[in-house]
């Protein structure tokens, strides 16, 4: 029996400053995250998700078309994978051999890639996601709208994403999403994480 549960943060709340401060993950993760898992508790007890794992509900709830469940499984997963997604200021590596290979041929060079991150985010218009991802070996940049994501989908691994729901960084950087995406994507990108996820490494 799975229990749906809120990760640990894997880090200090305090460890992505100043981009991101203390504050912010107090109600991102403290709140907004926490929200989306206890919600989802309540909706999927007593039904034909209860004992799935997180992973099963998202890709359950999608195909059946069953919004509720499936808008606060998928933040219940995109939030474990934002936060799964970041490393403090010079602790998130390199990607591997094979992940740079990759990012080279797709874009180019690193800077293209995390520029292309960037962009995808800056203009996801209202709430939503922009997501590094790997398909069928080929990477490429995407953005989802609200609680929407490529993970569960067919043939997409989900390498990194970015939050640029406001309550990501208004609190820090209140209108200013591109410098609060700039600083993530320079900065806390946890390249080492992107590549265990690509594979080969
Ligand atoms: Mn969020």
């Amino acid at each position: 029996m799975n229990e749906i549960t809120l990760s640990p943060l894997p880090y200090a709340d305090n460890a992505m400053e100043p981009t991101i401060s203390s504050r912010t993950v107090s109600f991102h993760y403290g709140k907004h995250h926490a929200g989306y898992v206890n919600t989802l508790k309540g909706l999927v007890a007593g039904t034909k998700y209860e004992g799935l794992s997180l992973g099963e509900i998202v890709v359950a709830s999608r195909a059946a078309g069953d919004t509720a469940v499936f808008n606060n499984a998928a933040q219940a997963w995109n939030h474990d994978f934002y936060w799964n997604s970041l490393a403090p200021e010079g602790k998130g590596g390199e990607p591997s051999f094979a992940l740079k290979a990759a990012v080279d041929a797709a874009f180019g060079s690193l800077d293209a890639c995390r520029a292309a991150l960037a962009d995808a985010a800056v203009k996801r218009f209202g709430s939503g996601w922009a997501w590094l991802v790997a398909k069928d070996g080929k990477l490429s940049v995407e953005s989802t709208a609200n609680a929407d994501t490529p993970f569960g989908t067919a043939g997409v691994k989900p390498l990194l994403v970015v939050d640029v729901w406001e309550h990501a960084y208004y609190l820090d950087w209140q209108n200013q999403r591109a410098a609060y995406t700039k600083a993530v994507v320079e900065k806390h990108l946890d390249w080492s994480a992107a590549s265990r996820r690509f594979g080969n490494v």
